[in-house]
């Protein structure tokens, strides 16, 4: 794996921080956990997707687009990030909303990423729920495409092997933090949605043979479907870096037991884990991502699946934007 060889623009701020969660740790009393800081990427309040946009806009770039549009839901992290990408690059951006959760609330529809994105400069149109997003989405293109507008089109959260590359490379970065400090990680953890921060990490870990379990907690598809996506999308960035077949069935690991009602419908454990992580360690999650995971996690570890002697990385996806679209769900006390 050498990833010099694929066009990319720098932009985010790396390698991000990795932390120890003393007081995480003290409070569950189970393995010593870690957390690797992807909220901190440094692009309009950071996330995961920056890492896949530099090799995706290095792409666009390289096609002379004018154009990106992407798709997600309405508080889409993906979209955020992209739409302020696309900003420093001086692209326009067009964004594709879909209404996965039908809240009519003022602050979904129109704060946290929604606000960001238009200060960003994007524009949006939103769609319903249930829709195949990215035929919708090359729909569109093909109209900006017929009035001559040069379109570079991102799939969903970014994810293709284009975007993974940017996990290989996440998966390169936390071994060698890993290396510098005598850390020997047993297991990482994260929320997984469109694949590519799974399918990148466990491609780069198996490029690197760190013989580290990746363990994904969906936020949407089901088990079966969602190790199937993965894998999928691991296969081919496996290819794309020239390490052929190097990822098996089962090297890829999800769990859906924390999704709750679906995509973007807060959890009462996810809830709880916002708490704790912005009490105990001064971290925000966010509703519809890294609270699952984390929600997933502090389970796992409660029911001793990842036990006491261990040490666990969680990799924060990031998406705290999100919570100013979701004030009602916090749990947090009105005060006058
Ligand atoms: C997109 C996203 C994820 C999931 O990553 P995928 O690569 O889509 O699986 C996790 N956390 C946050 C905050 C996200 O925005």
């Amino acid at each position: 794996m050498h990833l010099a060889r694929f066009p990319r623009i720098h932009l985010a701020h790396l390698p991000t921080p990795l932390e120890r969660l003393d007081r995480l740790s003290e409070a569950l009393n189970g393995p010593e956990i870690w957390i690797k800081r992807d909220d901190c990427t440094g692009l309009s309040t950071g996330g995961n997707k920056t890492r896949k946009l530099e090799f995706l806009m290095a792409e666009a770039q390289a096609c002379e687009a004018d154009l990106i549009i992407t798709q997600g839901a309405t508080q889409s992290n993906h979209a955020r990030q992209t739409a302020a990408f696309s900003a420093k690059l001086g692209m326009e951006c067009h964004l594709l909303l879909e209404d996965r959760t039908g809240y009519k609330e003022e602050n979904y529809n129109h704060n946290g990423n929604v606000l960001l994105d238009l200060l960003h400069g994007a524009t949006y149109e939103k769609r319903g729920s249930g829709l195949d997003m990215n035929a919708e989405m090359e729909a569109v293109a093909e109209e900006f495409r017929e009035q001559g507008r040069k379109v570079y089109t991102i799939p969903g959260g970014g994810s293709n092997s284009t975007g993974a590359l940017g996990y290989a490379n996440c998966a390169l970065e936390l071994v060698a933090q890993a290396n510098d400090r005598d850390l020997v990680i047993d297991h990482i953890v994260h929320a997984t949605g469109s694949t590519g921060t799974q399918a990148g990490l466990v491609t780069g870990l198996k490029a690197l043979n760190a013989q580290i379990p990746v363990y994904g907690i969906s936020v949407r598809a089901a088990k079966e479907a969602q190790e199937e996506n993965v894998f999928k999308l691991a296969e081919a960035t496996a290819d794309r870096i020239g390490c052929e077949g190097i990822v098996s069935q089962a090297d890829v690991v999800a769990n859906s037991d924390y999704v709750g009602e679906g995509y973007g419908l807060p959890t009462e454990a996810g809830i709880d884990a916002i708490q704790m992580f912005a009490k105990l360690e001064g971290i925000l999650l966010d509703p519809v991502y890294s609270s699952k995971g984390a929600a997933g996690m502090i389970d796992l570890i409660r029911k001793d699946h990842f036990k006491k002697g261990e040490r666990i990385v969680f990799l924060h996806t990031g998406g705290s934007a999100s919570l100013f679209g979701y004030p009602s769900a916090l749990g947090v006390p009105k005060t006058a």
